[in-house]
């Protein structure tokens, strides 16, 4: 929410106000800290999660920061979620794995750490052991 008002607000570029934020994920989109980026368009970005669960294993976010799904607009969720259509055909043709787990978490009871929507893109095969 800081962010936003500080967006409305001031004509800085989003990388200052990135800077100055507390979010690793808008600080990832602005290209302030550094990521391995898979697909972006206009209102996205997918990029390999730090430390993933498998191989591949991808986030999908909004450009825009918004907390979580109670938070996120339909306009938006939908833009994650053709995203999160593209990366998931695009790790089938690289990596042909068996099947994928498409996953959010809303709220920390639910296991969400990063405070900025996002969708885990993860390819998986039999026997892989993950419990996701
Ligand atoms: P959550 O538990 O659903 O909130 O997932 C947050 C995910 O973000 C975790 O799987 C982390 O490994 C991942 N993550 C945290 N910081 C970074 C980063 O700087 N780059 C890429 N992935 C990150």
């Amino acid at each position: 929410m800081k962010v936003a008002k500080a967006r409305q607000a001031s004509r800085w570029p989003d990388a200052i106000i990135a800077w100055v934020s507390d979010c690793t994920f808008c600080k990832i989109v602005a290209g302030v800290l550094p990521s391995y980026r898979v697909l972006e368009d206009e209102h996205t970005l997918a990029f390999l999660n730090i430390r993933p669960a498998a191989p591949g294993h991808t986030l999908v976010v909004p450009r825009v920061h918004v907390r979580d799904v109670w938070e996120i607009s339909k306009v938006s969720h939908g833009e994650v979620a053709d995203m999160v259509h593209r990366v998931a055909a695009l790790l089938k043709a690289t990596l042909a794995p068996e099947g994928v787990n498409v996953k959010h978490n809303t709220g920390q009871a639910a296991g969400q750490d990063v405070f900025h929507y996002h969708v885990h893109v993860v390819p998986r095969w039999r026997e892989d052991g993950l419990r996701l």
